[in-house]
């Protein structure tokens, strides 16, 4: 069996990690879609950088909840199966996936990345300053490494996701906990699921929700445990 996940934030704000959209998301009162932006960060990186710190604080804090540990059940029943996560938390990582079964496509918030050149390092202590780090080779600013608005999707992470696809259609695609804003989530879910079963898992409906075979509109953490159930089960028939 082959299975496609696409995870969103609200696979997180289960844990607790607030998503951008809607009032929990606010920071000091400033709007998070439009801190995480390059403009913002030229404009005022120690406040971004600010924002940031708490963010990785507060996941440092958190813990994976049911959702998280239902994929990862699933990753250890398949061999044929890929993660492809927008959250730049950890908490999938942590609750037992595998780094080369997950792509992070909007990267990871526990990398600190200089905003001129390649250097890079993971920082997943908290900041012992508060002021925003320079770049230990070229001295420019660091800056957390995820992707924001506007921004280009890491190639590598792009290669990997294109590699899985070329690879054939999915019997089985799950979206969970995404509003699935972004076109290149629709594509993927779509391109994954052709001919097979596109299950979309989100309390609201979404652009993808009308294409969906299955909808179910419950929280990841309470569906997907039951998804995963009926998978594992469906692979290993009891005779
Ligand atoms: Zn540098």
């Amino acid at each position: 069996m082959r299975v496609l996940v696409l995870t969103g934030a609200g696979v997180s704000a289960e844990s607790g990690i607030p998503t951008f959209r809607g009032k929990d998301g606010y920071w000091k009162n400033f709007d998070p879609t439009r801190l995480a932006t390059p403009e913002a960060f030229a404009r005022d990186p120690q406040l971004v950088w600010e924002w940031y710190s708490e963010r990785r604080q507060r996941i440092r804090n958190a813990r994976p909840n049911a959702a998280h540990e239902a994929v990862a059940r699933l990753t250890r029943h398949l061999g044929d199966f890929l993660l492809v996560t927008q959250n730049v938390d950890d908490l999938h990582a942590r609750a037992g996936i595998p780094a080369e079964r997950m792509v992070q496509i909007h990267g990871d918030i526990f990398v600190t990345r200089c905003s001129r050149c390649e250097f890079k390092r993971y920082d997943y202590e908290p900041e012992q300053e508060r002021a925003v780090p320079n770049c230990p080779d070229c001295h420019a600013l660091m800056r957390p490494g995820v992707v924001w608005f506007g921004e280009q999707l890491p190639w590598n992470e792009l290669k990997r996701v294109e590699n899985f696809l070329d690879g054939g259609a999915c019997d089985v695609t799950i979206v969970a906990g995404t509003t699935a804003t972004f076109g290149y989530i629709i594509d993927w879910a779509l391109q994954a699921s052709r001919g097979g079963e596109l299950i979309e898992v989100n309390p609201e409906e979404t652009p993808l929700s009308r294409l969906a075979t299955r909808l179910l509109r419950e929280p990841a953490a309470i569906a997907l445990p039951r998804i995963v159930d009926q998978l594992i089960s469906a692979r290993h028939p009891r005779l």
